[in-house]
């Protein structure tokens, strides 16, 4: 029997959602759904208190607004939170306790600074490489906090050969740990990083499949190395997509209020005019018309997707205010 297709949306309520987050999540839906799949609304919101209550409903209320829908999550009868990453902070402990236990986690005292400053550190997707400074430097968290001024860190020990996956966007992807270096599992204020809490999340509720932004190519082969240190079952299917720029050919940001989906939302835009031009932006439908997500299922292919951003101008938002 085959397993069943278990797709994901992962808004991260820190700000606003714009065009770039709802064509990812536009994507995410029509791929899950073409293949019969469910669809689980998770919300990224470990980084509090930057992630608020009214940002979470914003995000939920305006991609119910395009017309998606989920399964599993808020919204969708599931106990409130269940879905909410700031709740599960202890299931993410139990999983660096048994990195740690096993040899593969290890506590750093490094600044941001001293990794910048580390003479030899190349420079990886997110800025210098940890050279691995801290790697056997201490015998334990309790005697790096005490000899050092600061709380430290989690780091995961990453060895062993280049991870390897099939990404459905950008072709065969290879990733050798000396490139990316030893990531952060438990960040300084004592909170899950965004790569272990995915990882377990994605493994517990199951997902088969993850489409998300070209940003996060690297950080799946962190989360495959995450998923064999763990032992835990990862996604089978990965395709990053291209970004949506501001006119400006920015990548796009919460700056952009214009682009925001509520400013849209609360200027009347019709929501079909949304999902058309996110549509006809990634290849989906040859002529720049309003379009529902349903009707877009049955034609859905990842491979029209292409590998170029897409660039937002004034004639666009005006078809769409129109
Ligand atoms: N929460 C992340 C975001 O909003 C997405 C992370 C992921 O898809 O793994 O950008
Ligand atoms: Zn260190």
């Amino acid at each position: 029997m085959n397993t069943p297709v278990v797709g994901r949306l992962a808004p991260t309520p820190s700000g606003y959602l714009h065009l770039g987050n709802a064509r990812s999540f536009l994507l995410a839906w029509l791929w899950a759904r073409r293949e019969h799949g469910r669809v689980v609304m998770r919300i990224e919101d470990i980084d509090r208190p930057r992630c608020k209550p009214e940002l979470r409903e914003a995000a939920l209320a305006e991609l119910e607004w395009l017309g998606l829908d989920w399964d599993a999550g808020p919204h969708a009868g599931d106990p409130p939170g269940d879905f909410d990453q700031h709740t599960r902070i202890k299931e993410y402990r139990g999983h660096l306790q048994r990195l740690a236990s096993a040899g593969l986690a290890y506590p750093c005292t490094c600044s941001r600074r001293d990794v910048e400053e580390a003479a030899s550190a190349p420079h990886g997707d997110e800025g210098p490489v940890y050279p691995g400074t801290c790697r056997g430097r201490w015998d334990s968290f309790e005697q790096a906090k005490a000899e050092s001024s600061i709380t430290p860190a989690w780091r995961f020990k990453w060895e062993g050969p280049p991870v390897q996956f099939h990404d459905e966007v950008q072709g065969d992807v290879a990733i050798a740990p000396s490139r990316l270096g030893d990531f952060v599992l438990w960040r300084r204020d004592d909170l899950p990083s965004y790569q272990l809490a995915v990882t377990v999340d994605d493994a517990v509720q199951g997902i088969t499949q993850v489409l998300r932004g070209h940003d996060l190519t690297s950080s799946t082969a962190r989360q495959l190395a995450l998923y064999g240190a763990l032992g835990l079952t990862a996604p089978k299917h990965w395709a990053h997509v291209p970004f949506v720029q501001d006119s400006q050919g920015r990548r796009m940001a919460k700056r952009d209020g214009d682009l925001a989906l509520a400013y849209l939302r609360e200027t009347g835009v019709d929501p079909a005019r949304v999902i058309g031009l996110l549509a006809w932006s990634a290849g989906l439908i040859k002529d720049l018309r309003p379009a529902t997500p349903q009707e877009l299922v049955p034609d859905f292919e990842l491979t029209r997707i292409g590998r170029e951003d897409f660039v937002v101008t004034p004639e666009h938002l005006a078809w769409l205010q129109t």
